[in-house]
């Protein structure tokens, strides 16, 4: 899966030249070229990473920071704020509102795109080694193999993809909507009622010899990968 970097910036020749440079990185990008178009694009789309500027119609970029931060599907994605040099650089820093970087306009193109990179590395550490762990769960990616307490689980493939999703993002509670542009993609349709059969499939596999179930299903909202039994590792 490409991951998705969202641009907010009213400046549309910048804009342009952002999503150019971002593409042909590999990264899927969306725009918003205000503040309340920002937040309507992160909800459609929760992206992975987010260019930010600062000064921006209808709500600024620090409003639009606060709102990411309060929401689940994006609390913890990666910002980089945009400033020009005569506007508030160390207020911004100042203010400490959650972004993750910063960057003063006019900016080298090469080094923004080195920094997504990296906020995007670190955003996903667990990626970098091929592995996610939770509790007694482990799931490699490089072998493309589960394993519960040392022992082998076979998964097929959707089981797989849903139950690295939802280990890439503990704790969180997806609808089945989110799963399914999450796991399948946006593009392809499939019944929502499809991802209760891939979740149970994927519980019963999990659960073979009576391990503690570890993914929660949520009444009318969805399902998470959480067990108070076990901390997440
Ligand atoms: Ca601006």
């Amino acid at each position: 899966m490409k991951p998705t970097v969202m641009i907010v910036e009213d400046e549309a020749s910048l804009a342009t030249m952002l999503r150019y440079n971002l593409e042909k990185e590999g990264y899927n990008v969306t725009e918003a070229a205000d503040g309340e178009e920002a937040v309507t694009v992160a909800d459609e789309t929760p992206p992975d990473a987010v260019i930010l500027d600062w000064m921006l119609p209808r709500m600024s970029g620090i409003e639009v920071c606060r709102q990411l931060r309060r929401k689940n599907e994006t609390r913890g994605v990666p910002i980089i704020m945009l400033t020009a040099r005569s506007e508030e650089t160390d207020k911004v820093r100042g203010l400490n509102v959650g972004a993750d970087d910063y960057m003063t306009k006019p900016f080298s193109m090469p080094e923004l795109v080195a920094r997504v990179r990296a906020l995007l590395r670190r955003a996903k550490p667990s990626q970098a080694k091929g592995q996610l762990v939770f509790g007694d769960i482990l799931l490699d990616l490089d072998a493309h193999k589960v394993s519960r307490g040392g022992k082998y689980i076979h998964l097929g493939p959707t089981e797989f993809r849903l139950l690295q999703y939802l280990m890439e993002r503990p704790g969180t509670v997806f609808s089945r909507e989110e799963l399914l542009n999450g796991v399948w993609g946006p593009d392809i349709y499939v019944e929502p009622r499809t991802v209760d059969v891939h979740i149970r499939r994927l519980r019963k596999a999990l659960n073979l010899d009576n391990g503690a179930d570890v993914i929660r299903t949520v009444r009318a909202a969805g399902y998470a990968l959480d067990n108070s039994d076990e901390p997440v590792a």
